[in-house]
């Protein structure tokens, strides 16, 4: 399947990633339609912000609207051709507190999403899940095959839940359902709750960052644009009907080692108040992406380093615009 003539549904596409993803799929002439409630996870105007050089690009579309509202979707139009369903409730500590509201954005917000694919005859389903149901497994790096039913936070059991709904409606309805594991994503426009971007700004205010744990725990930070290179693949994806697939950066950075690397960038020493290890945190992230790479030829290419010089670039210009 190629991108050309495509309508595209951006769910969630006015936060960190589906604003990125927006922008390269307008620069392959792609139309664009973004759905996204503007929720106050974090302030809105960022999101606001995010889409703001795109409003008037006549191949661009922003709908401020709930997933969970039914009237909404079945009012989108009929000719889509792909959804990227990547509107959820984010994060895995805040999931902790407050349960249900992610039951309810991501599992039933998920289903609500196959439920217009299916009135709408669309066909091809991107699914934006997480690194985060692979659990505490130690056996690394984690492979699609590996188990993955013993999530442990709320949000990363909604995440397995949207993958299984997709195989449901991929089985019943013949709906490709292409499912997303995301590992650590960053870069510019990063959530602002993400520890990058949150020691960032602690950083550059000569305030101190909390540290979590003895600085050992690693992630697989996976830069924004490899990331988008990954859906857009997947997007064409037409030779299965459902699969779900890591798209990380096979490479892990420790905690300790992420922190020097921004005081190395920012040319500032950070100051660390050690905290212990939160609930529901995993001690360890790490992809094997080989499957991303055969399946659609998937190849992160960004190095942590590269990556957090040019977080570094947006950051500073973000603080020169705010102040
Ligand atoms: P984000 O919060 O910046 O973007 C999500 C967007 O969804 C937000 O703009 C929000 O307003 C919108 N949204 C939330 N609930 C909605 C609802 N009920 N109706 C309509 N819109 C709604 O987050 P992000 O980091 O860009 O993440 C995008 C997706 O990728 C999410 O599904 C997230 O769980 C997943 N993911 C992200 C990461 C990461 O490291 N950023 C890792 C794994 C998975």
């Amino acid at each position: 399947m190629t991108l050309n003539n495509q309508k595209i549904l951006i769910t969630g596409g006015a936060g960190f990633i589906g604003s990125h993803l927006a922008d390269h799929l307008l620069s392959l002439n792609c139309s664009v339609i973004v759905l996204d409630n503007l929720e106050a996870f974090y302030d809105p105007a960022i999101k606001r912000r995010n889409i703001a050089h795109n409003l008037d690009n006549p191949n661009y579309q922003f709908i401020e609207g709930d997933i969970l509202d039914m009237d909404t979707l079945m009012g989108l139009d009929d000719d889509i051709t792909a959804i990227v369903h990547l509107a959820a409730k984010a994060g895995v500590r805040p999931s902790i507190a407050n349960p249900v509201a992610y039951q309810e954005s991501n599992v039933k917000g998920t289903q609500n999403m196959l439920e217009m694919a299916r009135a709408k005859g669309i066909t091809q389903f991107v699914f934006a899940s997480s690194s985060s149901v692979y659990g505490i497994n130690p056996d690394v790096p984690w492979k699609e095959s590996n188990y993955v039913l013993q999530p442990i936070s709320p949000y990363a059991s909604t995440k397995v839940s949207g993958e299984l709904l997709g195989h449901v409606y991929s089985h019943l309805y013949d709906i490709r359902f292409i499912g997303l594991r995301f590992f650590t994503v960053y870069g510019p426009r990063q959530r602002p709750d993400l520890a990058i971007h949150k020691f960032a700004r602690k950083i550059l205010a000569g305030e101190e960052i909390p540290v979590f744990g003895d600085g050992t725990t690693r992630r697989d930070y996976t830069f924004v644009a490899d990331i988008v290179q990954g859906i857009t693949a997947a997007i064409q994806y037409d030779k299965s009907q459902y699969e779900v697939v890591n798209v990380g950066n096979c490479d892990t950075v420790s905690l300790s080692d992420m922190i020097s690397t921004i005081e190395q960038v920012f040319g500032i020493e950070a100051k660390i108040n050690r905290l212990p290890m939160q609930p529901g945190d995993v001690p360890q992230t790490f992809a094997d992406v080989s499957k991303a790479g055969e399946l659609f030829g998937y190849k992160p290419s960004t190095s942590f380093k590269k990556g957090i010089e040019a977080f570094h670039q947006w950051i500073t210009a973000e603080q020169v615009v705010e102040a």
